[in-house]
């Protein structure tokens, strides 16, 4: 779906409770935005997104500009009744191809420089919920890239502690350029942690071989590492697939399942019955 086709007809008002950076000085700014929206009525799920308006007037023109980010909590009841949406931005800045000149990201800018007490305004939510199966045997393999672990973060929550457990296998297999980097799961703070002494919970960190040069996460790597167990998550009936992050992310896993699958045809034919059963969601952008 194309930025310009969602429904910006009902704009919510919510405030900003709080705004910290999680990623260190010395990295990439990637903040956590925790938000009051103003209406009991707003309902949202794991995973689901919602739209940020940025009041203009911008310099290519326009007068509101609209960027979709990841619910990164799953529904939390307040006592105020208010819903509560956490956000984690990371702060974007673009290098013309042409000029070399550097652009500010407007949204992740605007979000980034928000401080407690701030009003914004929101839409939606957005987008397909990752569908938690009925089935508590199904396998779950979740795959992310850089802010990508925002909506697992509120996945894994839901399914540890609102349904009380999982019985199937769920491997978090998550990509970042740093150790630091890794938001959610680094040394200074690792929310995923309190699922790690769960038998069914595994995790796998891919990091970049040269962050210094910039090299994307080796996420093909880290897939390759474990694949007799990923191929046969892939190959099980029983299994869901959720991947999440920037669009590299859609390379590096072709790249590592057509290894795994033996050809690219193999792969497709395997992804393409995923995707018709439902078993494969993706939240590319
Ligand atoms: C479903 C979904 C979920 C998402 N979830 C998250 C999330 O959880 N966390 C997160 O951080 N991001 C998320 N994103 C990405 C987010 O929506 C934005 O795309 C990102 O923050 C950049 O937006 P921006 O407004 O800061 O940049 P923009 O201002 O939109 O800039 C982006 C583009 O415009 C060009 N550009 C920018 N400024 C100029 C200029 N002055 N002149 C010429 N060209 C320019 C750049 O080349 C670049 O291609 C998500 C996206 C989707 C679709």
């Amino acid at each position: 779906m194309r930025l310009q086709d969602y429904d910006l007809e009902r704009p919510y008002q919510a405030t900003v409770k709080s705004s910290t950076r999680i990623t260190p000085e010395e990295c990439d700014e990637v903040r956590e935005l925790v938000l009051e929206v103003d209406h009991p009525d707003f309902h949202f799920e794991a995973g689901q997104s919602v739209g940020v308006l940025v009041p203009g007037r911008h310099a290519l023109g326009h007068e509101v500009h609209f960027r979709l980010y990841s619910i990164a909590n799953e529904p939390t009841p307040m006592p105020s009744g208010n819903p509560i949406i956490t956000l984690c931005v990371k702060r974007v800045d673009y290098i013309d191809d042409y000029s070399g000149e550097r652009y500010k990201g407007i949204a992740s800018h605007y979000l980034c420089d928000r401080r407690a007490g701030d009003r914004i305004t929101i839409t939606g939510p957005y987008g397909l919920p990752f569908e938690v199966p009925d089935d508590r045997e199904a396998n779950l393999l979740m795959i992310g890239l850089g802010t990508g672990i925002a909506p697992f973060r509120a996945f894994v929550k839901h399914i540890y502690r609102n349904l009380g457990g999982w019985e199937g296998k769920v491997r978090l297999f998550y990509g970042a350029k740093t150790g630091l980097e890794m938001v959610y799961m680094n040394d200074e703070r690792d929310d995923f942690a309190n699922y790690y002494d769960r038998e069914t919970f595994r995790a796998f960190k891919a990091l970049s071989p040269r962050p210094h040069w910039d090299e994307p996460a080796a996420l093909d790597r880290a897939l390759t590492e474990h694949r007799r167990e990923v191929w046969e998550m892939v190959s099980s009936p029983e299994t869901w697939v959720y991947v999440a992050g920037l669009q590299s992310i859609r390379e590096m896993l072709d790249k590592a399942f057509v290894q795994m699958a033996g050809s690219a045809e193999q792969w497709q034919r395997r992804k393409a019955e995923l995707v018709a059963g439902g078993r494969w969601t993706e939240l590319i952008y």
